[in-house]
Formats: C-alpha cells, sequence, structure tokens
C-alpha cells in the first residue's frame, strides 16, 4: 500500500482520492482547512455554480456512480440565452450540454461518495486542519488545528489546496518551482433569486445558462439550480463597483430596474438586501514552470494553474488532471519518481494554453463583443456555406470538444491576438 497525502478537499483533491484509491494499492489521507460539509449549514457568502462541461464530465465519468450522484443535484444546460435590455435574448444552443452544479454541492458528493465507497483504514478526511508548514528535507506537513499544531510525515504529497495554496508558497519560496500570481481585473459578487417571479407571471429558462452585458467590464451570468432558483455571479473591474453608492436594499432594486429590467421582478427586497451585503471577492490566477518537485510532490487543480471564470473551465481542467495523472501512473506502474515529471511533461504545455485562451476568448471591446455574439448566432448557420469566414471561435471549441487546450489555443491564434491587442491597445 502506498500512503499519499492530500492537502484540500476542493473538487481535484477529492477526484484525486477517488481515482487513486480505485486503483487498489493505495491509501489516502486529505487535510481540509474547512469544517466537515456534512455537519455545517453552507455559507450563502462565497457559494457560485460551476458549468462542468466534457472534459470534466469525462473525468468525472472514470469513476462509476459519480455522475448519477451528480446529475441528482445539478442542471443540464443546453446553452446561453443572452439578455439585452429590450427584446428578446439571442440564444446560442451548445451541441453538448454542460452540467451546472454549485461547487460546494460538488465538492459534498465528491465527499459522501468517497466516504461511501471505502474503509476509513483506506481513506481518512480531517477537517479543520489548515497546513502551515512543509518541510520538504524532512519530509513532514505542519497541520494547524483547533486544539493543536501537529506534524503529518509524507513520503509522496499532492497540493489542491486553490489558488492561494500554502505548499505551492513554501515550494515557491525555496525556489522549488517559479510561478506568477496575478488577480484578474474583475471581482465578482453573488446574487441568488427565485427562477420565477413572486406573482408567477415570469418564469426564466431552468435549462440555459443566462446572461447580461451591462456595461463596460460589467457582466451578470445567472445560473438555473435544482431548487427553481438562479444562482450567479455579478462581475465588475474593482474601480469601476457600479454598486457602491447604493447603500440600501431599495436603492439595489431600482439599480436593476434600470439596468437589467428583465430580472428586476424575479428579485425581491431581501434578495437585493442580501446581495448589497454579500462581500466582494478576488480572483486569484497562478501559473507554475512545472506541476511536480521532484517524484515526492504533485501539484493539481487551481494550486498549480488557476484561472480566470471566464470561460469557466478551472473546474473542468482541475478534474481533468486526476484523470490524467491515473493514465499517467498506469503508464508508469504507479512509480511515482517517474509519473510525477511525466505528468509535468504532458500536462504543462495544455495548462500554460489554458491560461492563455482563459485571459483572451471573451473580449472586452464592445465592437469585438458584437462580432463574437454575431460569431455564435448568426455565423454559426451560416458556417457551412462560408467555412473559412465563419471558423469556430474558441468558445465553442472548447465548450464542444474534448480537444486539448493547447489544440484549441493553435487553431484559435487568430481571434486570441485580435483579443489580446484589443485589451492592450
Ligand atoms: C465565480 C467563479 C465561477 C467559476 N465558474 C467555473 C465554471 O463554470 N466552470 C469551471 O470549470 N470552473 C469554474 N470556476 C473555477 C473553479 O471554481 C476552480 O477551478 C475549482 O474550484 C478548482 O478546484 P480545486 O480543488 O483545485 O481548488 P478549490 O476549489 O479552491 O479547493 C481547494 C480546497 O483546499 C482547501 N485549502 C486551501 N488552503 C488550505 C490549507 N492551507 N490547508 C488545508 N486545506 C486548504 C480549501 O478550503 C478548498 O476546499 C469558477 C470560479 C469562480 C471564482
Amino acid at each position: 500500500m502506498q500512503k499519499i497525502i492530500i492537502v484540500g478537499a476542493g473538487p481535484a483533491g477529492l477526484l484525486l482520492a477517488h481515482y487513486l484509491l480505485s486503483r487498489g494499492n493505495y491509501q489516502v489521507e486529505i487535510y481540509e482547512r474547512r469544517p466537515d460539509p456534512r455537519s455545517v449549514e453552507q455559507s450563502t457568502q462565497r457559494i457560485f455554480p460551476l458549468a462542468l462541461q466534457t472534459r470534466g464530465m469525462q473525468a468525472i465519468r472514470g469513476i462509476p456512480k459519480l455522475e448519477e450522484a451528480l446529475t441528482k443535484e445539478g442542471i443540464w444546460a443546453q446553452g446561453v440565452f443572452i439578455h439585452r435590455k429590450k427584446g428578446e435574448p439571442r440564444k446560442v444552443k451548445r451541441k453538448n450540454p454542460s452540467l451546472v452544479i454549485d461547487r460546494n454541492r460538488l465538492t459534498l458528493i465528491l465527499l459522501q461518495e468517497l466516504l461511501d465507497s471505502y474503509d476509513s483504514n483506506l481513506v481518512r478526511v480531517k477537517f479543520d486542519c489548515n497546513c502551515v508548514g512543509v518541510n520538504q528535507a524532512d519530509q513532514t506537513l505542519t497541520i494547524q488545528s483547533a486544539e493543536e499544531n501537529f506534524l503529518v510525515s509524507f513520503e509522496n504529497l499532492v497540493a489542491a489546496d486553490g489558488s492561494r495554496s500554502q505548499v505551492r508558497e513554501v515550494l515557491a519560496s525555496q525556489g522549488n518551482l517559479h510561478c506568477q500570481q496575478e488577480f484578474i481585473p474583475d471581482v465578482y459578487k453573488s446574487l441568488f433569486v427565485s427562477r420565477v417571479s413572486p406573482d408567477k407571471t415570469i418564469e426564466f429558462g431552468g435549462n440555459v445558462l443566462h446572461t447580461w452585458t451591462i456595461a463596460r467590464g460589467i457582466r451578470l451570468v445567472m445560473v438555473p439550480q435544482p431548487d427553481n432558483c438562479l444562482h450567479g455571479t455579478f462581475i465588475f473591474p474593482p474601480d469601476k463597483n457600479p454598486l457602491e453608492n447604493l447603500t440600501t436594499g431599495e436603492a439595489i432594486l431600482d439599480y436593476f430596474a434600470e439596468k437589467i429590467p428583465s430580472l428586476r421582478p424575479l428579485m425581491t427586497l431581501e434578495d437585493a438586501e442580501a446581495f448589497r451585503q454579500r462581500p466582494v471577492s478576488k480572483i486569484l490566477t497562478v501559473k507554475c514552470d512545472r506541476l511536480n518537485v521532484g517524484g515526492q510532490i504533485l501539484l493539481i487543480g487551481d494550486a498549480a494553474h488557476a484561472v480566470s471564470p471566464s470561460i469557466g473551465q478551472g473546474c473542468n481542467a482541475s478534474l481533468q488532471d486526476a484523470m490524467i495523472f491515473a493514465q499517467v501512473l498506469d503508464q508508469y506502474q504507479d512509480d511515482w519518481e517517474k509519473a510525477l515529471p511525466a505528468f509535468t511533461s504532458q500536462r504543462l504545455e495544455d495548462v500554460h494554453a489554458l491560461r492563455d485562451l482563459s485571459d483572451y476568448t471573451v473580449p472586452r471591446s464592445k465592437w469585438m463583443i458584437l462580432e463574437m455574439i454575431f460569431h455564435l448566432t448568426l455565423g454559426k448557420r451560416l458556417r457551412p456555406w462560408f467555412p473559412q469566414i465563419f471558423r469556430p471561435l474558441p468558445m465553442e471549441l472548447i465548450m464542444e470538444e474534448a480537444t486539448p487546450y493547447s489544440e484549441v489555443l493553435k487553431q484559435s491564434q487568430k481571434w486570441i491576438s485580435r483579443v489580446r491587442n484589443s485589451m492592450t491597445s
């Protein structure tokens, strides 16, 4: 039995635990900073929905019963409605539906399935355990719990502790890997409303995503949930907070009545007040020059490659890491000394390509946004007759296929360069 220590019980760490345990020759111990989600009420402060497409779902399907369990708690979205201030929304249909699920529900199901499938001799998840130090020479972690600080020895360690990874911080500070970290130029606030207005006269589609562009850099994405709610993120530049001077729930309602009139009837004063009080969250991106340190330490998920959520791929790629690492273990008969550097060789180009795609697929300039909408709607229908003019945009290649990110980037260089130039000019 090979014992693996994982820091972080998010989507990446939990799915990797499933893959390792399914091999039959592993024991897994996970340390998670947050409390056990089975025993605490989930806060609505920082929860947000995720959309999983082909890549993430392929990784989920590698573990029996997971897709079935997730489908019960999510919604299959068939496309996107791009809402306008007046008139009918533009409809963008997707060839393959996305599974939309709240991040915390996803992790709760991954956790429950893990604990239901394996004996406690094989898997232990320790909550309220914050990793505060890594000593590579001694091969120990320092864990801080409510009662004490203690050491955990490891032979093999996986950093799956998200974009602000403590394990990565320590490794980078010791020069074991190089890593760039940047906040994206947007911040967000979570919004929750019912999908049906209180008087039942207005109902939003329950199997599509809904988006609005309110002004340059200010957007809203709302996602249906199984409980007949819409969960969403209101995104804006930190120096242009449109809500800054709105000090009451009524002022928020007036703002929505003016800027997003179609959504206003769904919003109660309570929703507006809760939205006003929620914190503004920042998103950190991470680019590392490798995904392993020797044959001992592996970095996966946001700890290794956090990206902007603009194209919704961070979790898809994090789940894919777990599946791809299991394939690498197959190739190297579970020899971590060989498998870890091989994982970096196979995966790094794709996760770096994902970074460019996340930064430069969605334009910010008004004209390019209109061009993108035109391509995704009318252009798509004209494509059979004019394939050279209406080539698929990176968004379509990302959403509808499982083509490696590096291949999508190669095929989309022209669009990506134009968006990059429009942002720097
Ligand atoms: C607003 C928003 C919308 C998004 N939408 C999408 C989408 O539609 N599709 C998509 O694919 N992706 C989306 N993403 C990205 C997605 O949320 C992440 O890529 C994904 O959650 C990464 O999973 P992870 O397990 O690597 O990290 P995380 O989800 O961050 O999990 C890391 C875990 O490690 C724990 N941890 C952290 N530090 C420590 C420590 N020191 N000790 C112990 N435990 C620790 C944390 O508590 C956490 O549970 C979105 C992100 C945001 C912010």
